[in-house]
C-alpha cells in the first residue's frame, strides 16, 4: 500500500482548514482595499483579515464551522479506491481529534453528533480514474451558513425585483444575481459562486460546487461563459450588500460558471454559494508512496503574505463598553450602527438549545444574559475545556424560537450573524433587547476574546450544540437590530433589492 497516503491527506485537511489559498487571499485583499476606511464593511473586513492571519499563524481553524469535507480524487487505473476511501476517512477522524475540524456530522433522525465527522454521507469522496501515473486529491470545506444560501432555479421563473428569467444566458444572469441578493449577509459575504447551467437537479448542484475548484482569477475556456462571468462580476457589486450584509462596495469575489446538457423539458440554474472562508486546496501524490509531490493552488516555497500590515481591528473611541449581565436601560440606549465591546458572562446556544428551551427551563439563569449563536471548536485538556475557534453561526435559523426565548427568560442581547426576522425584531422592542452582529467566520479572532470556559450545559447535544458558559473580554460586535424597531438587515435588503432591479430588471 502507499505508506505516506494517510499523512499526506491529513496534511491536506489541516492546511485547508487553517490557511486560505493565495487566490482567495488576493481577492479578499482587493475587497479590503476597496472599502472606505471606518465603514462597517471595512471594519468587518479588517477583522476577517486579522482572523485569516491568526489562523495561519496558529494553525487554527479559519472558521469554527469547518464545513462538509468534500474530496475529489483522481487515481491511476487499477488503484485501490476501497483502501484509499478508508484512509481518507481515518485522516478526517484524526484531524477532528486534533481540533482542526469541528465534529460536524449529525444523525439526521436523532440529531446525535458522531463526534468524529464520520457517518453516512460524511465525508463526501468522489473518485475518478485517469491515465496519469499520479494521484490528485482536492478538498473543499464548505460551511453550513453558505450551503444554506445555495439556490436552484427551474427556468423560466419569476424573480423578485427582476421579473421573468427566460431560458437564455440573460435569464441565467438574473438567477445568479437573484441568488446573491437573496443570500445577503447570511452566507458571510463577500462570497463566491459556482454555477451550473443545465444538468438535472442532482448533477446541477454537484457541477456548481465543482466550479469552486477553479481559481478565482482563471478565465473560463468557453468564451460565452467567460463573457457571462465577466458581466456578473462587472455589475454584482452594485448591489451594495457588502461584507456581512452591512452594506458596502464588495459583495462577491468570484463567479465561476459551467454547463451540462439537460433534458428538453428541464432548465435548471444551480448556484453554490461559498463564503469568504473559501477553503480549498489540493495535492498531487506519488502513485507508489502516496507522498506529496506538489501542492495545488499554493506554492509552499513562497512565504505566506499577511493580509494586514497594520494592527487589525482598531478602535475609534466611539465603542460602547458593556459588561454582562445587562440591564434593560443599557440595551434601550443602543442604536443600529453602534459598535459594542462586551465583557463578562456569555452563553452559547444554537439550534438544539433553542429547541430545548421551548419545552424546558434553561439550565442557567438567563436574565440579563448575552446569548451567542455559536457552535465552537472545543478541545478538552485534562479536566479543562479550551475553545479554539468561536465565530457566530447564522441566526435566522432561530427565528421561530428567538422572540419567545427573549420574552420568557429575559435575554438582553443575542449575538449571531446575518440578522433575524420580524418576529425577533418585535420581541426586541417589546421586551428590551438587541441583536448584535458579530463577524461571520472570524473564529480565531473571537476565540481570543474568551478569557475562560466556566462550564457547560446540555453537552449531550454534542460540543457544537451544547450551551457553553464563557467569560469574555471586549468581544466586539455591531448593533444591527435595536430595541426601537430598527433593523440594518431589513434596510440593506430593501436598498439592495432596488439596486437589483436597476442592474438586471
Ligand atoms: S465563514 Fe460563515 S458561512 Fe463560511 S463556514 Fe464560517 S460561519 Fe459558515
Amino acid at each position: 500500500m502507499l505508506p505516506s497516503f494517510f499523512e499526506s491527506v491529513l496534511q491536506l485537511i489541516v492546511r485547508t482548514s487553517t490557511d486560505l489559498p493565495p487566490d482567495v487571499r488576493a481577492a479578499m485583499k482587493t475587497a479590503l482595499d476597496a472599502e472606505p476606511a471606518a465603514t462597517r464593511s471595512a471594519q468587518a473586513l479588517t477583522i476577517i483579515a486579522q482572523n485569516i492571519d491568526l489562523a495561519a499563524d496558529a494553525e487554527g481553524a479559519i472558521c469554527q464551522d469547518t464545513g462538509m469535507p468534500t474530496f475529489e480524487v483522481h487515481v491511476p487505473i487499477g488503484a485501490n479506491q476501497v483502501w484509499m476511501r478508508q484512509q481518507i476517512r481515518e485522516a478526517v477522524k484524526e484531524a477532528t481529534r486534533r481540533g482542526k475540524l469541528r465534529p460536524n456530522s449529525v444523525d439526521s433522525i436523532t440529531g446525535k453528533n458522531s463526534g468524529d465527522n464520520l457517518g453516512p454521507g460524511t465525508p463526501i469522496i468522489h473518485f475518478d480514474q485517469w491515465e496519469r501515473d499520479e494521484i490528485e486529491v482536492k478538498l473543499i470545506l464548505k460551511g453550513g451558513g453558505c450551503e444554506n444560501t445555495n439556490a436552484q432555479y427551474a427556468v423560466p421563473v419569476e424573480l423578485a425585483h427582476l421579473g421573468r428569467a427566460d431560458r437564455t444566458l440573460e435569464g441565467v444572469k438574473k438567477c445568479i444575481l437573484h441568488a446573491v441578493w437573496n443570500a445577503q449577509g447570511k452566507g458571510c459575504a463577500p462570497g463566491a459562486v459556482g454555477v451550473c447551467i443545465g444538468g438535472d437537479r442532482t448533477s446541477g448542484y454537484t457541477h456548481a460546487k465543482e466550479q469552486l475548484f477553479r481559481t478565482l482569477d482563471d478565465v473560463n475556456p468557453d468564451p460565452r461563459l467567460a463573457e457571462l462571468e465577466a458581466s456578473i462580476m462587472a455589475t454584482v457589486n452594485n448591489l451594495e450588500i457588502g461584507a456581512m450584509g452591512f452594506g458596502g462596495k464588495v459583495t462577491l469575489i468570484g463567479c465561476k460558471i459551467g454547463a451540462l446538457n439537460r433534458l428538453p423539458a428541464s432548465f435548471f440554474v444551480s448556484v453554490a454559494y461559498d463564503c469568504w472562508a473559501f477553503r480549498r486546496l489540493g495535492v498531487v501524490l506519488n502513485a507508489s508512496s502516496g507522498a506529496i509531490e506538489r501542492w495545488l493552488y499554493r506554492d509552499p516555497s513562497h512565504p505566506i503574505i499577511p493580509m494586514l500590515d497594520q494592527a487589525g481591528f482598531t478602535r475609534t473611541g466611539r465603542e460602547v463598553a458593556l459588561r454582562a449581565p445587562l440591564s434593560e436601560a443599557q440595551v434601550r440606549s443602543l442604536h443600529v450602527g453602534d459598535v459594542v465591546l462586551i465583557s463578562g458572562r456569555m452563553f452559547t446556544g444554537r439550534d438544539a438549545v433553542h429547541s430545548h428551551l421551548m419545552k424546558h427551563e434553561p439550565p442557567v439563569d438567563l436574565r440579563g444574559s448575552v446569548l451567542y449563536h455559536c457552535g465552537p471548536v472545543v478541545v478538552k485538556e485534562g479536566e479543562m475545556w479550551r475553545i479554539t475557534a468561536a465565530g457566530p453561526t447564522t441566526s435566522i435559523r432561530e427565528e421561530p424560537y428567538q422572540g419567545e426565548v427573549i420574552a420568557r427568560y429575559g435575554v438582553r442581547a443575542v449575538i449571531g450573524k446575518g440578522g433575524m426576522g420580524a418576529k425577533t425584531l418585535s420581541a426586541l422592542k417589546e421586551h428590551g433587547a438587541v441583536y448584535l452582529n458579530a463577524i461571520g467566520g472570524a473564529a480565531q479572532f473571537y476565540a481570543r476574546t474568551i478569557e475562560r470556559v466556566d462550564g457547560v450545559s446540555l453537552l449531550d447535544f454534542g460540543t457544537p450544540e451544547a450551551m457553553w458558559h464563557l467569560t469574555v473580554n471586549e468581544f466586539p460586535a455591531i448593533v444591527t437590530m435595536d430595541a426601537h424597531g430598527n433593523s440594518l438587515h431589513k434596510d440593506v435588503e430593501q436598498e439592495s433589492g432596488e439596486h437589483l432591479a436597476a442592474i438586471g430588471g
